[in-house]
């Protein structure tokens, strides 16, 4: 168990982000990583743009008879700025040669988040867009499970038809939904949250501690908590390896300690929510392997910022991650 952990000091307060210049020299990794738990890879390549949300038709929609040949939303749980954005591949069917489509992200209440206007769309054509996660007034969209929604832009949603000439027990590939959260839980594998003295406020020698550790196998890989700039990658003394991550869309900033090796990041680069970040370690002053978790608020790591308890949150992350 971490004993003693004291927090950085604040000499990388206002360091300017190195630009992403260097990101893009890093190349893209990571996604496979991140879903399976895989090696550590270094990253910092920017999330992909999600699609254009467009606008309607300038002249009167307009759009045949349609039906849904095919549609498929992958994947089936993603993470705001993660490493793979929820998309939609979608072929319609259409007595018209060009259709003004409209397709809604669609919440578990009904209630429409995002939408995009696509114009002219021809049958029997494979299309899709990708959803970056946040809502019509820009905001991050809440946990929760999602539906995509493609309707012409006056009218009806488009009914799940089967192809002519499909039998009736060939239901068609049309999967809509899919799930989408905040933020991850940053261990990939068995994990506890130790005895008392592992709590945030926990006594310390000359100070309380500043964060929650999460027990677990040193080796086991740590995922981003939540994606944005990397604000510090070095050691120090009691913290040991030591990484801090200003979260995109959120004034939290998330700090991890004790890795086992120097985190592949360094500050300035993107790291997304969910990519791996180096492994769970016992370095600097940490009694046996464990994450040490912080989440300061805002404005941030010794930046005005104060830390908080992690635990309701990281108990949340972890019954979806
Ligand atoms: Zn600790």
């Amino acid at each position: 168990m971490a004993r003693r952990e004291t927090g950085a000091g604040p000499w990388l307060v206002g360091r300017i982000s190195i630009v992403a210049t260097i990101a893009l020299l890093v190349g893209l990794t990571g996604a496979a990583s991140a879903a399976t738990g895989g090696a550590v890879t270094p990253s910092g390549s920017p999330p992909p743009p999600g699609s254009p949300s467009g606008a309607p038709a300038a002249d009167a929609p307009t759009a045949g008879t349609l039906s849904l040949v095919s549609a498929q939303a992958a994947p089936r749980k993603s993470f705001y700025y993660g490493v793979r954005y929820p998309s939609l591949r979608y072929e319609i069917g259409s007595d018209q040669p060009t259709n003004d489509l409209r397709i809604d992200v669609v919440d578990a209440a009904g209630t429409t988040v995002q939408s995009f206007y696509r114009n002219d769309v021809a049958p029997n054509t494979p299309s899709s867009i990708r959803w970056d996660g946040t809502t019509a007034e820009g905001r991050p969209a809440p946990n929760g499970r999602y539906t995509f929604r493609i309707s012409p832009q006056v009218g009806e949603p488009v009914p799940l038809a089967r192809k002519r000439g499909a039998s009736s027990s060939e239901a068609p590939p049309v999967n809509l939904g899919f799930a989408i959260y905040g933020y991850a839980f940053p261990v990939l594998g068995t994990h506890d949250f130790g005895q008392s003295g592992a709590m945030f406020g926990a006594g310390r020698s000359g100070h309380t501690h500043q964060g929650q550790d999460v027990m677990a196998e040193c080796g086991l890989p740590l995922v981003a908590a939540r994606g944005g700039k990397v604000r510090y990658s070095g050691y120090q003394g009691s913290a040991g390896n030591y990484l801090v991550i200003d979260g995109k869309g959120t004034g939290f900033d998330t700090a991890y300690m004790h890795l086992q090796e120097p985190s592949p990041l360094q500050p300035g680069m993107t790291v997304r929510t969910g990519e791996p970040i180096g492994l769970v370690g016992d370095t600097g002053n940490a009694a046996g392997c464990h994450l040490h978790f912080e989440i300061w608020t805002a404005p941030g790591w010794y930046e005005g910022g104060t830390p908080l308890d992690p635990l309701p949150y990281l108990e949340r992350w972890d019954r979806y991650s």
